[in-house]
């Protein structure tokens, strides 16, 4: 019979509820992975124009006016965004803003810390071998090891365990890369003054500081991770909510560094749907809905602390 239960289904999101194959009704404490829908399932707020918008076009593969818009709104909000590209997912936007720091720093070592998820690409997925920070193993299979031998695994909350990897790395670090507010190991932290001390040593040791801000970014609070703790990172990576329910990423930062990202520099970067004007007008509603209601970040939080 499981047919006609099929034909009779009527899964879908409504508001801040989920309704199973079966007819079920759940409260969606998922949220499409925290973020995407921070104004949850059918909102008509990002949804509004969008029909309009994918008449007249869905994709281009060249930019649009309201990509530029976009663009604007998150460099008007996140402080140490001057420059962004969009792309098409978190994955991307931290792999590619790892190729980015590789070529300005021209260095090749790259170091994540243990619990952090940063998409899925080759280099992040690892874990730490505990202790053994030359003989790191992939946490996926398929993940070659020569792949990852240029990623270092550091302790979070823990200074002194990035100051050991890059002492014993000399002069081959660039970049960092961290989530400010872990959400992918439980949610954990920032212990006070980590983040500062890990901005002021990376700013020392010429590392360039990446702030994977994918769920965190625009969900903390409008600015982000950078704007609460008042830390200015050099490279920002973005997703879920800029793209209000769409795949959409994007990764931005100085705009001396992001001049590096082809074609005005030889990082080569691109997506043939990257930017295109359905993501970009649902994303631009959902944060222009956030920028003119502040309010939405104090309800948010009195919810949490409720749950
Ligand atoms: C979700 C997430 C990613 C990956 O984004 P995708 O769009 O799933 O590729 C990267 N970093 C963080 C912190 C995330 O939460």
């Amino acid at each position: 019979m499981q047919w006609m239960q099929a034909q009779y289904s009527q899964k879908k999101g409504l508001g801040s509820k989920l309704i199973d194959e079966d007819g079920n009704q759940y409260i969606d404490y998922v949220c499409s992975w925290g973020g995407p829908l921070i104004l949850g399932h059918g909102s008509d707020v990002a949804l509004d124009g969008v029909m309009e918008v994918m008449k007249d076009g869905s994709t281009f593969g060249m930019p649009t006016e309201i990509e530029v818009v976009l663009a604007k709104k998150i460099v008007e909000a996140v402080p140490a965004i001057e420059m962004v590209r969009m792309v098409s997912s978190g994955t991307e936007a931290t792999m590619s803003a790892l190729r980015l720091a590789r070529a300005y720093t021209n260095k090749n070592k790259i170091i994540k810390f243990e619990g952090c998820y940063h998409g899925h690409s080759d280099c992040l997925l690892i874990k730490s071998g505990s202790g053994t920070l030359t003989n790191n193993v992939p946490t996926s299979d398929g993940v070659p090891e020569n792949v990852i031998k240029d990623t270092l695994v550091a302790t979070f909350n823990d200074i002194e365990s990035v100051k050991t990897l890059v002492n014993q790395n000399k002069d081959q670090v660039a970049a960092i890369i961290i989530e400010p507010i872990p959400g992918n190991m439980g949610l954990v932290e920032a212990k006070e003054g980590f983040l500062k001390e890990l901005r002021a040593y990376t700013k020392e040791k010429g590392i360039l500081l990446i702030f994977d801000e994918v769920i965190s970014g625009f969900r903390i609070g409008y600015g982000g991770a950078g704007e609460r703790y008042n830390i200015e990172p050099d490279i920002v990576c973005l997703g879920k909510i800029i793209g209000g329910g769409m795949p959409v990423g994007a990764y931005g930062g100085r705009k001396e560094i992001m001049s590096l990202i082809a074609p005005l520099g030889g990082v080569y970067q691109a997506g043939t749907l990257s930017g295109n004007p359905v993501a970009m007008k649902m994303g631009l509603n959902v944060l222009e809905h956030l920028n003119n209601n502040p309010d939405i970040y104090h309800y948010l939080e009195s919810l949490a602390k409720k749950a």
